[in-house]
């Protein structure tokens, strides 16, 4: 079952189109990240769920019941969505169990077990409640932020890039703990961000905006492999991308004869291997049905090194055009070839076909 409902929801500030005709079922329990980059219309989109902001045309429904449409809108703190903003933004003048419970209903003895309650959920020790926020790290006052907007039991949880400003190691274990929560409070998330790293580890869906409109939806894993278009690939990860000319499930590329997914297209198209599906090999240099290229550049970085390989002879017919093209591979050999030597390049896999840009 569907929580929540975007129905062509579309938000102009002035000329700009921030959000544009946006559809998208969220299901019940699962972890969303809504992925762009900074001005594709992320946050203007998670303002309309919780009530910040409202639509110019669409509909929000949560749980079956209309949020918002052209002719009615419940207010945000009747919504029952949970809001982490990328600041906290924690009241200063408030203790930390009193910013827990701000929205809690009830007496002051009622309230307090609720409180502790929440800080355990977020692993917040018991002794910092009477802290101010500014006695806090970073990380901490995240968690507080988050025990707030879990206080009023949401049936939504909307998280605006709220790791940001930690630091690399506590962010990813914030977010480890953080998707965990929720997880077992079987709790439906939405979270914001322009960290592709931070969106695959998060989601079990992930949605691609750019310049206010969706440009995909699914699991990471499928985006990640199946990306609509290159710009998408290049978002998701390291990404090989070429020209091919395509026939009958095959693209003649500047790597040899590649297997393609889609065995019914034809003609020119770019395809897309990821790193990890190329294989460079030193030892069958003689074997004449495998392409071959030049290493003319190493870069060492670590577990991995990237080569790049001008490749100068295949043994299938190629695309003329690809001849002498230059190639990045990510080598995870302990010795990596040297400058200058010839090594013989290996597929695993399928390549993906991209779709062509639009033309407007
Ligand atoms: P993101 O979260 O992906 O960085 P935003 O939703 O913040 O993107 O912004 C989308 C577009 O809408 C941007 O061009 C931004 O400048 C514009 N915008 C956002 N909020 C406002 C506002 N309150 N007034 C005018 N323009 C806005």
């Amino acid at each position: 079952m569907s929580v929540l409902e975007l129905d062509a929801i579309s938000k102009r500030y002035g000329a700009t189109r921030a959000v544009e005709n946006i559809s998208l079922s969220v299901p019940s329990g699962s972890r969303v990240a809504i992925v762009g980059a900074s001005g594709s219309g992320k946050s203007t989109l998670l303002r309309m769920i919780a009530g910040f902001e409202f639509p110019d045309a669409g509909r929000i429904l949560l749980d079956g019941a209309v949020l918002v449409d052209h002719a009615s809108e419940v207010p945000a703190h009747r919504r029952l969505i949970g809001y982490v903003p990328q600041d906290g933004a924690l009241f200063p003048h408030l203790s930390v169990a009193s910013n827990i419970g701000f929205g809690l209903q009830g007496k002051a003895g009622l309230k307090r077990p609720r409180v502790l309650e929440l800080m355990d959920m977020v692993a917040l020790d018991r002794s910092m409640s009477e802290r101010w926020p500014h006695e806090l790290s970073g990380g901490q006052q995240q968690r507080v932020a988050l025990a707030r907007a879990l206080a009023q039991r949401p049936k939504l949880m909307l998280l605006d890039e709220p790791f940001s400003a930690l630091d690399t190691a506590l962010r990813a274990t914030m977010r480890r703990g953080v998707t965990q929560l929720l997880s077992d409070a079987g709790i439906t998330a939405i979270l914001v961000t322009h960290d592709q790293a931070e969106a695959l580890s998060f989601a079990n869906q992930l949605a691609i905006m750019r310049h206010g409109k969706l440009i995909q939806v699914g699991p990471p894993e499928h985006l990640y492999r199946f990306p609509q278009d290159e710009e998408t690939a290049h978002f998701l990860g390291d990404a090989i991308v070429m020209p091919a000319q395509l026939s009958f499930g095959w693209a003649m590329s500047a790597l040899g004869k590649v297997a393609v997914s889609n065995r019914h297209l034809s003609g020119a198209a770019q395809i897309l291997l990821r790193p990890e599906q190329v294989r460079l090999d030193i030892t069958e240099q003689e074997q004449s049905d495998l392409p071959r290229g030049q290493i003319i550049d190493t870069d060492y970085s670590g577990g991995s090194s990237n080569l790049t390989v001008r490749m100068n002879s295949v043994g299938c017919d190629m695309n003329d055009a690809n001849h002498g093209m230059t190639v990045s591979i990510r080598c995870f050999q302990n010795s990596i070839p040297k400058v200058g030597s010839t090594v013989c390049v290996k597929i695993d896999g399928l390549a993906h076909v991209l779709s062509p840009p639009p033309s407007s």
